[in-house]
Formats: structure tokens, C-alpha cells, sequence
């Protein structure tokens, strides 16, 4: 398991002496129940037990990937009920998007997928980094998903893809560190 959470000493908020180091606005999509918050919650470095409402929340948190500080702030405020207006400005705000399905829940899985084809809707030109997440790969027996199912899907939409346990704290760092490193791509690609 990662002590990532509660390790503070890769957490340190930029002083903002480096001008190119903006903040990277990441919002997370899903069906409701497949693990967003929970997710979100372990970036924030919020404790399990810690009761949050359930009207959404935003962390703001720097991290080092690769010797590199990233500043991050990552909107957990997607929910299928929510107005159309806000589910709108979800898919308008993001420079890059966590899609979370549950591996033990076949409707989120294709759920995953229509919200990928409404992001590129909404975002027609534009080459956003996305990451494609199989949330409670701990919950081995009701797995209704597989990773190959998972890969194939990601290969389609032409975005990442990763496995992760909130329950466990599996691959979360890896999902973020993953989330910065597709950015800063992008984001080098463009300056050449
Ligand atoms: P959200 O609606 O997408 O924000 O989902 P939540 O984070 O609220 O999680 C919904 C439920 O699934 C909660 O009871 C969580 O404890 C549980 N859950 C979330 N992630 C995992 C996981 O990786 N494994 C297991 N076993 N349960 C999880
Ligand atoms: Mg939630």
C-alpha cells in the first residue's frame, strides 16, 4: 500500500517563482458509485474516514513527477444528476480528464465510453489528455470487466489506461503521475 496521502514532503505548494509552471485543472467523469471520490480524496490527502459532502469537492495539490513540480487542481464535482449546465462546464474546463468506471460494474464501463465520445464532442480540435481508469481491482470476484477489455477500450479512444484499488491505494499515484506526464507531452509537442 502507498503512504502517499499522508506523505507531505512531496506536497510542498510552488512558491510560483517558475511562470511556466501553471496550474493544470484535471477533472474526474464516471458514473456515480465507481470510486471518483475516493480517488480524489487519496490525492487531496484526505483521510478515508473523513466525511465529505456530497456536493463535490476541488484539491489543489502540487506534486514532483520526474524532478519536475506540477501543480494540480483536480474537480471531483461531475455527478450524473447534475444540471446540464454544470455537466457542460465539466467538459469545457478540463485540460486533462480522469474517466472512471468500476471493473465490477459493466454499465460504467460503457458509461466510460459515452462520456469519452461526449468529451470529444465538446472538445472537437482540441488533443486532451485522457486517462481511462478501471477503479476496485481489488473486488476480484465480482469483476465484470477485463483488463483486456479495459486496454482494448482505451486503444479505441486513443487515451491511457490504468487499473487502480482506492480501497487499497493501488496504482493512485501512478494514475496522477500519469495524468502530469501526458500533459507536460502535450504540452512539448506543441512548442516544437
Ligand atoms: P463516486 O460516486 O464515483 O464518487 O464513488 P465513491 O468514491 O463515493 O465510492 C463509491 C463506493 O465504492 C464507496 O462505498 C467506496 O468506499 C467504494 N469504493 C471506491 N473505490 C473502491 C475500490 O477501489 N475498491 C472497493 N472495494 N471499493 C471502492
Ligand atoms: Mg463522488
Amino acid at each position: 500500500a502507498e503512504s502517499w496521502a499522508s506523505d507531505s514532503s512531496d506536497s510542498v505548494i510552488s512558491s510560483g517563482s517558475d511562470p511556466e509552471n501553471h496550474i493544470h485543472k484535471v477533472v474526474m467523469l464516471g458514473e456515480n458509485g465507481v470510486g471518483k471520490s475516493s480517488l480524489a480524496r487519496i490525492f487531496g490527502g484526505v483521510a478515508d474516514n473523513h466525511e465529505c459532502d456530497e456536493a463535490g469537492n476541488t484539491y489543489d495539490r502540487s506534486i514532483i513527477v520526474d524532478d519536475e513540480e506540477a501543480s494540480i487542481v483536480l474537480y471531483d464535482i461531475w455527478e450524473q444528476d447534475s444540471s446540464p449546465w454544470l455537466q457542460d462546464q465539466c467538459m469545457k474546463m478540463g485540460d486533462a480528464y480522469i474517466i472512471v468506471y468500476s471493473v465490477t460494474d459493466k454499465s460504467s464501463f460503457e458509461k466510460a465510453s459515452e462520456l469519452r465520445i461526449q468529451l470529444r464532442r465538446a472538445r472537437q480540435s482540441e488533443d486532451i489528455p485522457i486517462i481511462l481508469v478501471g477503479n476496485k481491482s481489488d473486488l476480484v470476484r465480482s469483476r465484470e470487466v477485463s483488463v483486456d477489455e479495459g486496454r482494448a477500450c482505451a486503444v479505441v479512444f486513443d487515451c491511457k489506461f490504468i487499473e487502480t484499488s482506492a480501497s487499497l491505494h493501488h496504482n493512485v499515484r501512478d494514475l496522477f503521475e500519469g495524468i502530469v506526464r501526458q500533459i507536460r507531452l502535450r504540452k512539448d509537442s506543441k512548442e516544437d
